[in-house]
């Protein structure tokens, strides 16, 4: 089947989504940076969780890294987009193809994977010989702001950029369903790297806190490095003895 890709049309979508993940990039990191950092404090209502200033130079460096990282998360997303107009991927659009519960259902399976994936991943890259070269460039955001959610060396995009379309090959999932769990990844790769809480307390204190992951969870994983790896939820964290929340915050406690 790979060999059925016209390599122009490859060329053309490669160009359309690496523009699509960059102006998306753009657009949600620089509405969160204005709202949180760019606006007097007195109008924010989110919780600050560093007090500490940017680094000089910091904002710069990671867009110019975040821009890399979009062709290098264009690529793998651009054969699989092209193998599913071939009918070759296992992304279907219409909806009657499987069951209705189906949907919920697929979109859960691949959220837990990914998070799964990360996890695992996140921590080989902590290992002392793989940190220097994959993962010390996104942990120079300290401290965290929104331009910094996809802040990635390219190696580190290069891991983070393969999963997804190796599981469009494999586990079928709706357009649809696809669009949502991409909304998902946005939003919470810049929530999570905002540098303030911007959920509620009620939210946090809850079931939702307990479970998923905010700003302030991630936050210490920057501040610590050897807590906190996921990315969507506290499951594998606190399965493995890595989690730590609740007894770090006095707005928590
Ligand atoms: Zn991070
Ligand atoms: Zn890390």
């Amino acid at each position: 089947m790979l060999s059925e890709i016209d390599l122009g049309s490859l060329i053309v979508t490669f160009v359309a989504l690496t523009a699509i993940i960059a102006v998306r990039y753009l657009l949600t990191s620089g509405l969160f940076y204005w709202l949180l950092w760019g606006r007097s404090q007195d109008k924010v209502r989110a919780v600050k969780l560093m007090d500490r200033p940017l680094k000089p130079g910091a904002v710069r460096k990671e867009i110019r890294w975040s821009l890399i990282a979009s062709a290098i998360y264009a690529a793998p997303a651009a054969i699989v987009l092209e193998l599913w107009q071939l009918g070759g991927s296992a992304i279907y659009s219409d909806l009657s193809s499987y069951p209705l519960w189906y949907l919920p259902l697929s979109i859960g399976v691949y959220l837990f994977l990914h998070d799964t994936y990360f996890y695992w991943i996140h921590r080989l890259m902590h290992v002392k010989r793989l940190y220097p070269v994959m993962h010390r460039v996104h942990h120079d955001s300290i401290p965290n702001n929104p331009w910094a959610a996809f802040s990635f060396h390219p190696w580190e995009s290069v891991a983070g950029a393969v999963f997804i379309p190796a599981l469009l090959m494999i586990v079928p999932i709706h357009v649809g369903g696809l669009l949502f769990i991409l909304l998902v990844m946005t939003m919470t790769a810049v929530f999570n790297h905002s540098g303030y809480e911007i959920f509620p307390q009620w939210w946090l204190r809850g079931l939702p806190g307990r479970n998923l992951i905010t700003a302030a969870h991630h936050d210490l994983h920057h501040k610590y490095y050897t807590y906190n790896y996921a990315l969507y939820f506290r499951f594998w964290d606190k399965l493995m003895g890595t989690d730590i929340m609740e007894s770090e915050y006095e707005f928590l406690k």
